[in-house]
């Protein structure tokens, strides 16, 4: 088990496959993009599935959630979505993407054994898209997440990160977008993980102010909180249900006692928390020739050394050097 020094297990598996992305959203990267890993420090096809096995066969690990960058920009994805469906004992096997491609792929995915999308969008509005993502993609987005629909990956989530004076008047109709296509939102509050470190708290939309903006055209009632567990998520009921929206309050209302994720990112390196400042190399030891056993020690040393939490609203808190894009969402 990767058990940490608080008692939490991580069961949650997050693998980015490429730092890689198509859009440059303002929150993540700047404009000209980034300095991408070279193509020799990724982990390969054959790597990545090992490893995931490690940690599904010997380590607990019940969910297996490919990110990037943009993973599909990874061209062996369908084949890696595949040989993780047919783990025993088979994992949750799900998907965080920008949506541009999955037109194509939703359908071939799904045959793979793809179970879930999460799909981000900020924005119903292609001229607000463009600025953000600094991309005319916006339509893309809209067919791929109902291919994905259409591809029977339920429930496609989408992921929306509100920002101040940019989409926070777009909260009402993207939820109205969502209930009418049986998608289910949920809001996210910015976190400090953009390359250009240009997050401040003042500019973030709280969790709060997400309720307050939705609360003026919907009844919202509180979902199953008691039953939260490990979900970063507070569900609301929407108008009574069975529609539902959720809110996570990242930063104001953290959740890392409940932890259950650990993160492995496109060049090998294990991170036991989004905001990390350590890794643990687990590439140069495999291509060393390590052992599954050794890699498992060294994976389950990693877990144990987790922090409390983000320490966000700490004095010493550290935005960690690599950014959202090159360790996985
Ligand atoms: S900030 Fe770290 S400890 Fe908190 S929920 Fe995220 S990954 Fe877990």
């Amino acid at each position: 088990m990767l058990r940490d020094s608080f008692g939490r297990v991580a069961t949650d598996l997050r693998v980015s496959l490429t730092d890689k992305c198509n859009l440059r959203c303002t929150y993540c990267m700047p404009p000209e993009g980034l300095d991408w890993l070279p193509n020799a420090q990724l982990l390969t096809a054959d790597e990545i599935v090992r490893l995931v096995t490690i940690g599904v066969e010997r380590l607990g690990v019940t969910e297996v959630r490919y990110t990037g960058g943009e993973p599909l920009l990874r061209r062996e994805l369908v084949d890696i979505v595949a040989r993780t469906s047919a783990l025993s004992p088979r994992p949750q096997v799900s998907l965080t993407t920008n949506g541009i491609g999955l037109a194509r792929l939703a359908r071939p995915l799904a045959e793979a054994g793809l179970d879930r999308v999460n799909v981000s969008l900020d924005t119903l509005d292609r001229e607000v898209f463009k600025r953000l993502a600094h991309r005319d993609r916006f339509t893309d987005v809209i067919e791929g997440l109902a291919a994905a629909h259409d591809a029977g990956l339920r429930p496609v989530k989408i992921n929306t990160v509100l920002m101040r004076d940019v989409n926070d008047h777009e909260a009402v109709p993207l939820l109205r977008f969502c209930l009418d296509r049986g998608y289910e939102l949920r809001f996210i509050e910015q976190m400090p993980l953009d390359a250009q470190h240009g997050w401040s708290r003042e500019n973030m939309v709280t969790a709060d102010e997400i309720l307050n903006l939705l609360s003026g055209s919907f009844d919202l009632s509180p979902d199953d909180l008691e039953e939260r567990g490990s979900a970063p998520a507070e569900r609301f009921l929407v108008d009574g249900g069975p529609a539902r929206v959720g809110v996570i309050g990242s930063v104001t209302r953290p959740f890392c006692g409940a932890c259950d994720r650990v993160r492995l990112t496109a060049d090998g390196q294990v991170r036991n928390c989004l905001f990390a400042t350590e890794e643990s190399d687990l590439k140069t030891p495999m291509r060393a020739g390590a052992t599954d056993e050794e890699l498992a020690a060294r994976w389950t040393a990693a877990v144990a050394r987790k922090r409390a939490g983000h320490g966000i609203d700490d004095p010493s808190f550290l935005q960690p050097s690599r950014p959202m894009s090159a360790i996985g969402g």
